[in-house]
């Protein structure tokens, strides 16, 4: 496959752009080799500069869970755009959209829309502390919650993907007030609660982890952290940022029913336009400014463009969309893993509706360790091979792979294909 446009872009773009890329884990450092420079893309393809098609199983990292082009989202957002593309003054879509999470996601009676993911986490940290009075916050190795100082210790994505274990930038005074364990062992937090009693303002958690790879959390888990925390007067956020909207109608707290104090969202809420938001109890959210103390602002939050990606986003995505999601994850994974499997590969998935993971020469992915001793080169073989057959894997062994409602049985067929080759690849070498 030709991509000597994308490799001449990447070229230039390294020197106005620290790297290339907006975003680490786009420059292909994980997996080796230049990364794709996009031109279009339509339902389950993309389409780079060089004019070759490929089958997306990233989506922008989850917001176009809808397929990309998905018309009635487009013209909403163009319909939009022809009446203002921006106020920094209320307007009634942001209510539309609020009542729409808050009807879905039961545990979120108020809600505030931000820009990212990282903005929302950053402000949920913010507003358990200043609620509890308390400083330190406990979060779980491989987990990413954005950039913000204070949660990037023992973080996931492409921090993983670049190997760092914690970024010089953090004030050691600031990380030492984020305690970090590993995920899926209830133990080691009941422990650092005895150290700590009532120091910890907040547990927060993927409750499926998407950003080590996925893995899901183990039967009785959440419902395990909600008890340890409450029970110190701490507070829990499930950061369902990629979650939300994508597992489930109500995110993962619907799906395994256990409800969070705080919520943050991300990627879908936004429809694929810059959104996140947080949200919970009334009289948690009651603290945030204008009402309450706790400062958290924004000229671009609540932009009308983005809520109307958002909400167009959201009223699409029915019981129905789930199923068909749903049914191509285990389509998908399934055949992968029986390709393998035959191909006499050691294996190992995890999914949960919409998310999925192979992971290469282990025999199970509950934490980070698992992952860190997965066969990291034979995934980046299997990336490659992949690629250049058309079908675009996320670029590291520590990202999640996404599947929209436009990946028929036919896009999953073909991508199944492209594995069998792939696999047999990876046997020869
Ligand atoms: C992507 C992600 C974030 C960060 O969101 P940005 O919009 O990239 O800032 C935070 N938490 C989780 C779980 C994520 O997957």
């Amino acid at each position: 496959m030709n991509r000597k446009q994308s490799s001449a872009l990447m070229q230039r773009a390294c020197r106005t752009i620290p790297g290339g890329v907006n975003s680490p884990v786009r420059a292909f450092k994980g997996v080796g080799g230049d990364p794709v420079f996009f031109d279009h893309a339509d339902g389950p393809y993309l389409y780079d500069v060089d004019g070759n098609q490929y089958i997306d199983y990233i989506g922008s990292w989850g917001p176009m869970v809808l397929g990309h082009n998905h018309t009635p989202t487009i013209a909403a957002v163009q319909q939009q755009a022809t009446k203002a593309l921006g106020f920094g003054a209320p307007t009634e879509a942001e209510i539309e959209l609020a009542e729409t999470i808050v009807q879905r996601v039961p545990s979120m009676q108020q809600v505030r829309m931000v820009n990212s993911g990282t903005e929302a986490t950053m402000s949920a940290i913010r507003l358990a502390r200043g609620f509890t009075g308390r400083d330190l916050i406990l979060k779980f190795t491989g987990c990413y919650h954005g950039h913000s100082d204070s949660l990037l210790v023992k973080a996931g994505s492409g921090v993983l993907t670049l190997g760092l274990p914690n970024s010089p930038g953090v004030p050691a005074e600031l990380a030492a007030r984020t305690l970090s364990l590993p995920f899926n062992n209830l133990d080691a937090v009941a422990q650092v609660f005895e150290q700590y009693p009532g120091e910890i303002a907040c547990i927060i958690v993927e409750p499926v982890a998407g950003n080590m790879g996925c893995i899901p959390p183990k039967p009785g888990y959440l419902q395990g952290l909600r008890d340890i925390a409450h029970k110190d007067g701490a507070l829990i956020i499930f950061d369902e940022v990629m979650t939300g909207f994508r597992v489930s109608p109500g995110g993962a707290q619907t799906l395994y029913d256990i409800e969070p104090d705080l919520t943050t969202l991300g990627k879908i809420v936004g429809g694929g336009l810059p959104v996140g938001a947080f949200g919970g109890r009334e009289e948690i959210m009651q603290y945030i400014a204008p009402v309450g103390p706790i400062y958290q602002a924004g000229t671009l939050s609540g932009n009308p463009l983005a809520m109307a990606a958002g909400l167009s986003t959201l009223r699409h995505l029915t019981t129905d969309a789930y199923q068909a999601i749903g049914a191509a994850t285990d389509a998908l994974v399934d055949g992968l893993v029986a390709r393998a499997a035959s191909a006499g590969l050691q294996v190992c998935e995890n999914r949960v509706c919409g998310m999925f993971s192979l992971f290469f020469g282990i025999d199970e992915a509950a934490e980070y360790d698992d992952v860190a001793g997965s066969n990291i080169d034979q995934f980046n073989a299997f990336f490659h091979a992949m690629l250049d057959q058309g079908v675009y894997l996320a670029p590291s062994a520590f990202e999640a792979g996404f599947i929209s409602a436009t990946h028929t049985s036919e896009v999953i067929q073909t991508t199944l294909d492209a594995a069998e080759v792939a696999f047999s690849k990876l046997i020869a070498t």
